[in-house]
């Protein structure tokens, strides 16, 4: 989604809805001005996520740190699990220490180079014939995965004139995609036998129990070895995702490729890391106070009745709820950051969250709320999981329709 999209489209949509029983010639220039610069300039129907360029920028040097100062493929899987894969793409572009970006589907790839990515980009999963011409033509490496795979790509450079990049995705024992790792060679060799296909990266994906990675790790090395003993080219090789790449060193071979890692968050029983290589939380997410009202005791909020109102309080409505992607499980302890001041979540819906302001309070309707950033403690991934007693992994996984604005820095 394009980040003017922000500010624009929800307050167009607001003024249709505001004016339908007025005429379009009653609503003279003057009057539109006049109108949009009051209420409607500052309102937002939907909740937004802020991207800073400069802490992706910093956690994409701090993770070549701490893989020894190897390149990092970000993988951006997922929409960048809901952050925006085109937008954080595109930031990470003029990083010296990206080598380039992954995903899993043919589309995002295609929106990626669109964007204006100029680095390699690699597609992890498979590809839809009707897209096959604009993926080469992208110069978008493509991923054998298994014998049907090379034989689609086989007929598909038949058919172009430009040389295709490939990837051998090996299955070293994750057991979920890639080319058994046994049967690795007789492909690559079929593939060495086309001028028109060029090995430009090898990788396979490791599991997080550690001795068994390390015997990946040598099932992996060993191939290679066949590899150069056959004289075929392998280019780049990698195979660590965050949580290998903070455990085993001999994971980090030519390039590292780290996902959750990108966005700040530590994979789980690897947070202790982030004392010794702190990342920045590049995000934010936002809502407007849309309503504000007085409860009184006795009365309750949401549909199961949840939250009970014992003396007269302030609830703020947000217009941001699980189906956004903000956990569930934050009306059991999350705080919002309103102001300068932290309070308790007390509700919270598919589309809708509830915040409690006290008996008293100075917030308005139109004063914007930080779910989730690096402000405070309290809300970042990391303490909202605490705080809530959950997972900071789970809990980045915002819906592909919320707005994102991008900033060089917060
Ligand atoms: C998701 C994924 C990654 C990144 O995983 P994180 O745990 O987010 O670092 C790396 N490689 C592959 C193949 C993946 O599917």
């Amino acid at each position: 989604m394009d980040e003017n999209q922000t500010s624009t489209k929800p307050r167009r949509h607001f003024i249709v809805q505001c004016f339908s029983g007025i005429t379009a010639l009653t609503l003279t220039p003057k009057l539109f001005g006049q109108v949009s610069k009051s209420i409607l300039q500052r309102y937002h129907s939907q909740p937004w996520l802020e991207l800073s360029k400069e802490a992706y920028l910093y956690n994409a040097a701090q993770i070549s740190k701490m893989a020894g100062d190897k390149p990092v493929m970000a993988v951006l899987k997922n929409n960048a699990y809901g952050l925006g894969d085109v937008q954080v793409a595109k930031m990470l572009n003029g990083s010296r220490h990206i080598m380039g970006v992954a995903v899993v589907k043919d589309g995002r790839a295609i929106a990626i180079r669109e964007g204006g990515v100029t680095k390699p980009i690699l597609l992890m999963g498979d590809f839809d014939e009707a897209n096959a011409r604009q993926l080469v033509d992208y110069g978008i490496v493509l991923s054998v995965f298994s014998q049907a795979s090379f034989e689609k790509i086989q007929a598909l450079s038949a058919l172009v004139q430009k040389r295709i990049q490939l990837a051998l995705y090996i299955d070293t024992g994750l057991g979920r995609m890639g080319i058994p790792y046994a049967e690795t060679m007789s492909i690559a060799k079929s593939i060495s036998k086309n001028d028109k296909l060029e090995i430009v990266q090898t990788f396979s994906t490791l599991t997080t129990p550690k001795d068994f990675a390390n015997e990946q790790i040598q099932r992996f090395n060993q191939i290679i070895q066949k590899l150069e003993e056959q004289n075929i080219s392998y280019g780049a090789k990698h195979l660590a995702p965050s949580y290998s790449l903070l455990d085993i060193p001999d994971s980090h071979q030519d390039v590292v490729r780290p996902g959750i890692l990108v966005h700040g968050s530590f994979p789980l029983m690897k947070m202790e890391q982030a004392k010794k290589h702190p990342l920045k939380v590049p995000f934010r997410l936002k809502a407007m106070v849309i309503r504000l009202e007085r409860l009184k005791p006795g009365d309750t909020i949401g549909f199961s009745r949840f939250y009970k109102v014992e003396k007269d309080e302030w609830i703020a409505t947000l217009p941001v709820g699980w189906a956004d992607g903000y956990d569930s499980g934050a009306e059991n302890g999350a705080k919002v950051l309103l102001g300068d001041k932290l309070y308790p979540v007390v509700n919270i819906n598919a589309s809708h969250t509830n915040v409690s302001l006290g008996s008293e309070t100075d917030i308005q309707v139109g004063d914007v709320a930080t779910l989730i950033g690096p402000d405070q403690p309290e809300i970042t991934p990391e303490g909202f999981a605490k705080l809530i007693d959950g997972n900071n992994y789970l809990q980045i996984n915002y819906k592909e329709s919320i707005p994102k604005k991008t900033y060089e820095t917060f």
